[in-house]
């Protein structure tokens, strides 16, 4: 929702000024997704903002379900026709769900184990269509009657969110502001492959949310395979940039590691890891999240079963904060890495170097009935 456009409307019919409060109050403390349901305001001008100023500038394309109901993975329609993907997750049997949303139509930044690398970068996502989407799901616990409310958002979806920093930083201040979505600042997290202007600025700009590193390789040539970025900002500017933020806000900042087996999972590549976390000044203030690969139309492998502990007791050895994190929602394509909305076009944006060959992603899974089952696990749940 654009509170700008709210207001615009409000002032066109004439209404009191006391309206607008009235109006938001219902999106954000009512979990409105139309103002149909806005029974405080009255019907026509309902109506009117339905036309000129909607709650959200998403629809839901699809839904599905993953078998444990852990996870839900939405298509959301942008209004150009656009689709993203945003995953609503519960990683914990409380009643706190997680939101997962995407700052950008695909990904420039090609990364070799990334199904949303794969799609090239569309465009940013505005600032409305990343808040929207917490508003989606806040709307959809509360029409779905899921008990439970979304107290967590991770900007770690389709996109560099520091590819879209403005974009990214007005959805954040929408989050974080009592008088709209109200979200505390520890509880939500934006993930950057490295960019290392953006890191220097986040930190300034909002230094209690938290910030997570996608790394996934400690040495420069092993991390420019896997991480293309690594080739503008490399680990020793990483390594400076978080000594500077860690520095300036005393915050704990998250290492996100995807394991690929037999390239950035063996003994020594625990060890590179661990001397880039010594590395950073502030170990105590460092923690790594192991994330076996999950499949993709990449050429990688996952890590057989007990390997992810064994990588995690190496670098615990060397004195490292280390968990290895549950995958949720892997049957729906909605787990870490998984994210993808359309084939591949003609890259544009930031090059790519060539990494490993890719094979075609999987072609966009057609509507079909309510809770069908499919071929991947997961109910499938049409909502529009
Ligand atoms: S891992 Fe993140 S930064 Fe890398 S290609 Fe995927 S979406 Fe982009």
């Amino acid at each position: 929702m654009d509170a700008r456009k709210v207001e615009k409307v409000l002032t066109a019919a004439g209404e009191p000024k006391f309206r607008l409060k009235q109006a938001l109050d219902a999106v954000y403390k009512g979990n409105l997704s139309t103002w149909a349901e806005a029974s405080t305001l009255p019907a026509p001008l309902r109506e009117r903002l339905d036309k000129e100023a909607p709650v959200l500038a998403l629809a839901a394309h699809r839904v599905l379900v993953s078998e444990d109901g852990r996870a839900h993975k939405a298509a959301l329609r942008l209004g150009d026709g656009c689709l993203v993907e945003a995953v609503l997750l519960k990683p914990k049997p409380v009643d706190d769900w997680s939101v997962c949303v995407s700052t950008q139509v695909g990904c420039a930044m090609g990364c070799t184990f990334c199904a949303t690398g794969l799609m090239g970068l569309r465009r940013n996502l505005t600032a409305e269509e990343i808040q929207d989407q917490v508003l989606f799901w806040r709307g959809y616990l509360k029409s779905h009657r899921l008990e439970g409310r979304v107290s967590n958002v991770v900007y770690m979806g389709m996109g560099e969110p520091f590819h879209n920093y403005a974009n990214v930083a007005d959805s954040l201040r929408a989050l974080l502001d009592p008088e709209r979505v109200g979200l505390s600042a520890r509880h939500v997290s934006v993930s950057t492959v490295g960019i290392v202007p953006g890191i220097e600025k986040f930190g300034d700009d909002f230094p209690t949310v938290n910030l997570a590193l996608s790394l996934h390789a400690a040495n420069d040539s092993l991390r420019e395979k896997i991480v293309p970025a690594n080739r503008a900002y490399d680990t020793g500017m990483l390594k400076e940039a978080l000594k500077m933020y860690l520095k300036k806000t005393g915050r704990k900042v998250f290492i996100e590691y995807v394991l690929l087996a037999g390239e950035n999972d063996r003994l020594r590549d625990a060890f590179a890891l661990g001397k880039f976390v010594h590395a950073c000044g502030r170990p105590d203030l460092l923690h790594v999240n192991l994330i076996a690969w999950n499949p993709t139309a990449t050429k990688h492998t996952a890590p057989e079963q007990d390997h992810p502990r064994k990588f995690k007791e190496a670098l615990e050895g060397l004195g490292v904060s280390v968990t290895v994190r549950r995958n949720l929602g892997t049957d729906i394509q909605g787990a870490c890495g998984q994210l993808i909305t359309r084939l591949p076009p003609p890259r544009v944006g930031a090059p790519r170097r060539e990494g490993p060959k890719t094979t075609r992603p999987a072609a966009e899974p057609r509507a079909g009935r309510e809770n069908r089952k499919r071929p991947g696990g997961g109910r499938f749940r049409p909502l529009s």
